[in-house]
């Protein structure tokens, strides 16, 4: 289901503005079942009330939680079943972050994620994207949420850009916290210009070296890094939200002295941040995790050079459970 047509459906049924906005709210903050007609003092058209327990049925079947996997730094990864029983997963991070995923697998490709192995299995409607914001704001508030799941949004770009706002309107999500991930699709930059809700950006840089990345996303489009960074930086000075540069840290392979001059060439004086994120071991992907005290290492040389850096651990290290992989092993086992 698309939320336009969802927005369709309750019109037909007789909604005005205030009513769309009233279900639209309750349902992107919590469970259809409280719906508006329970609330003192709403008034909502005869024909509207008859409708809504089914309407509400359908909301409540687009997604559910399948299994969820606490982890020990707070983040808790959930897998999440959409009504076809498809699998995607969410991440509801420390401090009231959410990621969520915009596609049952991707077709980038990226060498070192579980999610582009099978290449793209379907689209993830608008509507499943908020529902997956709905389940999670069942277990703790939702204050930001990042489209860093499954899937390369660009390559999802109507439902994205409407569960965006959707989110960012009636979802009460300040529009800085709302963050499009893309692996640097022109379509998308091109279209987030256009947006009346303008997300922030983040970027999957990975290598300063284009042959370099390009072997890493194979199926990026082929754009240079610094036209990359231009790209973005444009985009960061129209918008004010600094983009957040993503860089999976691979143990020999872009950690090294000619990545921290790249990075100082391409990001330095750049209004953005660099986030350090050490490789999720996957099994059989080729690659390894930097030490620890390396990655940190890094981070201060990055620092000392002028770059904003943080260095973060990828939520839900300990639950196994990189990027695809909780909904890798779920197929597994579906599969005997
Ligand atoms: Fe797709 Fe992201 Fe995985 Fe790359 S890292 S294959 S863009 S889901």
């Amino acid at each position: 289901m698309r939320i336009a047509d969802l927005k369709q459906r309750l019109r037909t049924a007789g909604a005005g503005p205030s009513h769309e906005h009233r279900v639209l709210r309750l349902w992107s903050h919590a469970q259809p079942r409280d719906s508006g007609r329970r609330l003192p003092g709403t008034f909502f058209p005869a024909p509207l009330l008859a409708e809504l327990p089914a309407i509400e049925a359908e909301l409540a079947a687009l997604a559910r939680v399948h299994s969820a996997h606490p982890a020990a730094d707070g983040s808790e990864r959930l897998l999440v079943q959409l009504q076809d029983g498809q699998m995607v997963e969410s991440v509801l991070l420390p401090r009231g972050g959410l990621c969520v995923s915009s596609q049952v697998g991707c077709a980038v490709g990226c060498r070192f994620c579980m999610t582009g192995r099978d290449g793209l299995l379907r689209q993830v409607g608008s509507a499943e994207i908020v529902a997956q914001v709905a389940l999670a704001r069942l277990r703790r508030p939702v204050r930001k949420v990042v489209f860093m799941g499954m899937g390369e949004p660009a390559h999802n770009l109507d439902n994205v850009l409407e569960a965006i706002d959707l989110l960012g309107t009636v979802g009460n999500i300040g529009h800085k916290n709302l963050v499009f991930s893309t692996v640097g699709d022109p379509r998308a930059f091109e279209r987030l210009h256009r947006q009346s809700v303008k997300p922030a950006l983040a970027l999957s840089l990975h290598s300063s070296d284009a042959a370099r990345r390009r072997h890493l996303l194979p199926r990026a489009p082929d754009l240079s890094p610094e036209q990359l960074v231009e790209e973005c930086e444009r985009y960061a000075q129209s918008t004010g939200h600094p983009v957040q540069y993503q860089w999976t840290l691979l143990k020999g392979v872009n950690d090294g002295p000619d990545e921290i001059e790249g990075l100082v060439r391409l990001l330095a004086g750049r209004k953005g941040i660099l986030n350090l994120i050490p490789f999720n071991t996957v099994d059989g992907a080729g690659f390894s995790r930097p030490d620890w005290a390396q990655c940190e290492a890094l981070a201060r040389t990055l620092k000392a050079r002028g770059i904003l850096t943080k260095l973060r651990d990828s939520a839900g290290q300990d639950v196994d459970g990189g990027c695809g992989q909780l909904r890798a092993r779920a197929e597994n086992l579906r599969r005997g």
